[in-house]
């Protein structure tokens, strides 16, 4: 198994076992694809590629919002030995074009609304050999036409430990993002590691909300479902009424989502209106999740738990997962280790000496699925993966007596206080557990002293009446006094990655543009 070429490992498995059964659902239109329908999808769409010239070695870009289209094209480029650079569908033509040509990418498959930025980023980086859309466009080919070709099917040998099939960039959360080289085998044995213990088979039937783009929902709602038989139904955007109708018009058993939407599913007011009765599982990931939230979201979905999952793209991306069969794991969790993978945790202060339970510091792994590296960027992968092949994650963590593994924040992002650590994500969570504040992102900023401290930006719920005053009140009350939030702001949005994580940069820009003008002033 592992040493197959993913598209076998994925579809030839599922095309075999649920041939008949719905693959994939648009969630929007209501049309359905079966498994084998899928399958052969793929191989036309595969054979016109190679008739093209999409060869072994190269890279393709998929451009798109969630359709039902993606999973085909995916599995189409990986059979003709192509690897998948996915580009986030809001992408800028300038951010395009660096994705281009950092990859060095010579297809793109894109969709007729996002075609006038494709065009321009590819007339930036140069070298594109072709553009196809999924649905129609003048003057361009489409999956469709594809489907229609009576080429023949490429004959690719694949190596599944050496050669490409997906790179997906980081989020960019703290720095530009990086094309990570996931191999055939680094996909397909995170596959088979998290099939035993993830949501998603031939039962379910899942919602794709998350963007496929990125390596959460790239695995979580292709990869992994398709391959246990699961239903996906397919939406292109979140839209939290969209989303809620989907989930009782589909009959949705699963969620995998991020830390906004258990924040909207625990909090917002419109959950009631919808009848949610089918949920059986709600996963998060991708950002730290507040035990009080996830609580929260569980209890007004009648579930016993909303179960955590920790990875990064570099793990391709998961080492960590509640397991299906655990119902009350403790509060905070991210997950156990999954099975032939390893773990330490190392100090902060002196790199490379193993912690004990109980004590925080970063998160090493090793395992089958840390990436191939960095995309032509030898220094930065070294700095992230070491002689011995452990991965140094940047995250902070602690591992309990059971085995239980808690993500506490990142290792840039802890706030340094007076000798103290304060995580922000700690401090986000108190804030968001007051009724009055609708969403929060907390920052180290300098004070007059020159001493770092937490700052917290706020948004207000509509309608609450919340001063400054209050919000500094109410995590004094909660907190370590170290820990206390000493400025607040109110804002009108928390700046988020499509994945859902804080965009703590952004916030820190701004504070670094205001030091700049009052420089200027002063
Ligand atoms: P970049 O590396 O480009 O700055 P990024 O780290 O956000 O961006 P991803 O690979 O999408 O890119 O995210 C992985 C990170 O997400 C992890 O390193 C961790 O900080 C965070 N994360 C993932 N799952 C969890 C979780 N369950 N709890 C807390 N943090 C999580
Ligand atoms: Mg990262």
């Amino acid at each position: 198994l592992l040493d197959q070429p993913v598209h076998d490992a994925v579809l030839g498995a599922s095309a075999r076992d649920f041939a008949d059964r719905p693959a994939l659902v648009d969630g929007v239109e209501g049309t359905e694809l079966t498994y084998a329908q899928l399958d052969g999808f793929s191989r036309r769409i595969a054979a016109a590629f190679a008739a093209s010239g999409l060869r072994k070695g190269d890279v393709l870009a998929l451009h798109s919002p969630n359709t039902i289209a993606y999973p085909a094209v995916f599995y189409a480029a990986t059979r003709c030995g192509a690897a998948v650079t996915t580009v986030h569908p809001l992408a800028t033509a300038e951010e395009f074009a660096r994705q281009l040509a950092d990859s060095r990418a010579r297809w793109i498959v894109t969709v007729s609304p996002l075609l006038a930025t494709a065009r321009q980023a590819a007339e930036r980086a140069g070298g594109i050999r072709e553009i196809v859309v999924c649905d129609r466009a003048d003057g361009h080919r489409s999956i469709q036409d594809m489907l229609l070709t009576d080429d023949p099917e490429p004959d690719v040998a694949i190596d599944p430990g050496e050669d490409l099939a997906a790179l997906p960039y980081s989020s960019g959360t703290t720095a530009a993002p990086k094309g990570v080289m996931l191999t055939h085998r680094s996909i397909a044995t995170n596959l088979a590691q998290l099939q035993p213990v993830a949501p998603g088979g031939p039962e379910d039937r899942l919602l794709a909300v998350l963007p496929f783009f990125h390596i959460y929902g790239l695995t979580a709602l292709m990869n992994a479902p398709l391959r246990q038989g699961a239903t996906v139904v397919v939406l292109p955007r979140f839209d939290l009424e969209q989303f809620l109708g989907a989930v009782a018009r589909h009959r949705i058993t699963g969620l995998y989502v991020a830390p906004p939407i258990v924040l909207a599913l625990a909090k917002h007011p419109a959950v009631d209106s919808y009848d949610l009765s089918s949920v059986r599982h709600v996963v998060s990931a991708a950002a730290p999740l507040d035990a009080g939230l996830a609580r929260a979201c569980a209890r007004r979905l009648g579930l016993s738990t909303v179960r955590q999952a920790y990875g990064m793209t570099e793990l391709s991306p998961g080492t960590h997962v509640v397991p299906l069969a655990e119902e009350h794991p403790p509060p905070g969790t991210v997950g156990k280790l999954l099975p032939n993978t390893e773990m330490r945790i190392t100090a902060l202060d002196d790199p490379g000496r193993d912690l004990g339970t109980g004590q925080e510091g970063e998160i090493w792994i090793r395992g089958p699925q840390v990436m191939k590296g960095y995309l032509g960027r030898a220094d930065e992968t070294a700095a992230m993966v070491d002689a011995d092949g452990w991965l140094h994650t940047g995250d902070v963590g602690r591992v309990d007596d059971d085995g239980w593994l808690y993500v506490v924040d990142r290792v840039k992002e802890l706030i340094k206080y007076k000798g103290y650590q304060v995580a922000p994500a700690d401090l986000e969570a108190v804030l968001l557990a007051h009724p009055g504040i609708a969403d929060a992102a907390v920052i180290g900023v300098r004070d007059e002293d020159g001493e770092e401290v937490p700052k917290a930006y706020v948004v207000r719920r509509e309608g609450a009446d919340l001063t400054a005053e209050d919000v500094l009140a109410h995590v004094a009350a909660h907190v370590a006094p170290y820990k206390k939030v000493r400025r607040v702001e109110f804002t009108d949005a928390v700046p988020r990655a499509a994945s859902g994580k804080i965009l703590r940069r952004e916030l820190r820009a701004r504070e670094r543009e205001r030091d700049r003008e009052r420089g200027a002033t002063a």
